[in-house]
């Protein structure tokens, strides 16, 4: 007797640091959760890091991007070295495949799990910040201009497209209808004049279609404040690239720690992979001491489960997460814990058969 599984190839790469710790432990979470729910991975792992960078001059192959855009779906540990200037990580690898495979939604979960003491007194935090992950504030038009002189100036644009804005608006709507039905909207509208007055256009457009999702907007000023006051108030945030960024690390270390946060590239069209990354780096300062917390990249896969479809997997996941919090003493350094990676991965095990 045997049961027809469905097999998945994902493209692994650990990268840098703790990469290459918390991803041989997501993987292990996820053969665990596919044996039970009838689903096999195929993983083919590929060495594009900083260290490659180091020894052969490229984070990643030339013809990288063609070598998995077939997968279905990329899983990345964290890329980074003391040695690699962060853009050379961003433009050699991070932003090629989040461009290039049309990744235009970067998902941030956040939930400060019982048992978790995150730095404020009270509160619950269960919200995901939904980041437009293509175009905005992050451009590459501007420019420096009269070097060395006292009218020395720079000046970098914003492009913010109908199109860009209004499809991760929309995701961000219908993704508030599988939750507690609420979208904020970031904004800075009383100050960007052109760009920012446009976003909300947008937002008031694509709203009505989402009848049975309440929204509202916020300055980013404000709604910093009431992260950090009151982050029980919101269950959507949609953002613009640099404000999503900025609301993503603020609402992770409300949650905890950085450790524990998980972030997907989405293409939503699935016309090309997404890719699945844990929120932390590669933490040089620990790296090889088997004492990366791998929370963060095994939630990360339970994001990855439910974009194939597996949403009770996935589910699973989150709660094995909230078990062994809520009935474990095992926490990582960054928790103030002494636990070690293994110690999590085999609690996972015990909690999932
Ligand atoms: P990179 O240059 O790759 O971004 P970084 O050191 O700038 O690396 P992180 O890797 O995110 O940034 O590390 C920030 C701090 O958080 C470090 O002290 C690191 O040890 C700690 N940290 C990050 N991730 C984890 C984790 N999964 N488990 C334990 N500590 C972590
Ligand atoms: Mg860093």
């Amino acid at each position: 007797w045997y049961r027809p599984m469905d097999t998945h190839r994902i493209a692994l790469i650990p990268g840098d640091g703790i990469g290459n710790e918390v991803t041989p432990a997501a993987c292990a979470v996820l053969d665990a959760i596919g044996r039970r729910h009838g689903v096999r991975f195929e993983y083919d792992t590929y060495d594009w890091s900083c260290a490659r960078y180091l020894t052969e001059g490229a984070m990643m192959p030339a013809d990288g991007l063609e070598r998995i855009r077939h997968h279905d779906a990329i899983f990345l540990g964290a890329v980074g070295d003391p040695a690699v200037a962060d853009h050379v990580s961003l433009w050699g690898l991070l932003i090629p495949i989040r461009r290039g495979f049309r990744q235009y939604v970067n998902l941030r979960p956040i939930r400060l799990f019982p048992g978790v003491q995150g730095p404020l007194k009270s509160g619950t935090v269960d919200l995901v910040v939904v980041r437009e992950n293509v175009e905005g504030e992050y451009s590459e038009i501007g420019g420096r201009m009269n070097r060395g002189f006292p009218e020395e100036m720079a000046v970098q644009e914003a492009v913010f497209t109908r199109t860009g804005v209004t499809r991760v608006v929309d995701y961000a709507f219908t993704l508030a209808r599988t939750r507690r039905g609420h979208v904020t909207s970031a904004t800075k509208s009383n100050g960007i004049v052109h760009t920012l007055p446009f976003w909300d256009e947008l937002v008031a457009e694509c709203a009505p279609a989402y009848p049975d999702v309440t929204w509202d907007q916020e300055h980013i000023d404000a709604l910093c404040a009431k992260l950090v006051l009151d982050p029980g108030r919101f269950d959507v945030i949609v953002a613009s690239n640099l404000f999503g960024d900025i609301l993503s690390d603020l609402a992770a270390a409300v949650a905890g720690s950085i450790g524990i946060a998980p972030a997907a590239n989405l293409n939503p069209e699935r016309e090309f992979p997404s890719m699945f990354e844990p929120v932390h780096g590669s933490a040089p300062d620990i790296a090889g001491l088997g004492a990366a917390n791998p929370v963060g990249a095994i939630w990360t896969a339970a994001i990855m489960l439910n974009h194939l479809g597996y949403v009770e997997a996935a589910a699973d996941v989150e709660d094995a997460i909230a078990t062994i919090f809520a009935k474990t003493s095992l926490r990582t350094r960054d928790l103030g814990g002494t636990a070690m990676t293994d110690e999590f991965v085999k609690a996972f095990l015990d909690v999932l058969g």
